[in-house]
């Protein structure tokens, strides 16, 4: 199991991590130009996509 989270200090809103988020648990908020976590962070699956896309290092993935 693992958890997502989205440092929104870090995160500079370049929306580059929400469409490849394959448990689509990732979404966009364009009124604060921050991604955050909108779906069950129990459903990741550690793929690391959105780690991998992120220019900021604003998202960490931790197995549980
Ligand atoms: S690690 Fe993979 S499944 Fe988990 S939030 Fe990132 S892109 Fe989505
Ligand atoms: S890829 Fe990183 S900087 Fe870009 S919106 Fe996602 S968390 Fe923010």
């Amino acid at each position: 199991m693992y958890f997502v989270s989205i440092d929104d200090d870090v995160c500079t809103g370049c929306d580059a991590c929400t469409a490849g988020c394959p448990a689509h648990i990732l979404s966009f908020d364009s009124d604060r130009e921050k991604a955050y976590v909108s779906g069950d962070s129990g459903d990741c699956m550690g793929c690391e996509a959105c780690v991998a896309v992120c220019p900021s290092g604003a998202i960490t993935v931790m197995e549980m």
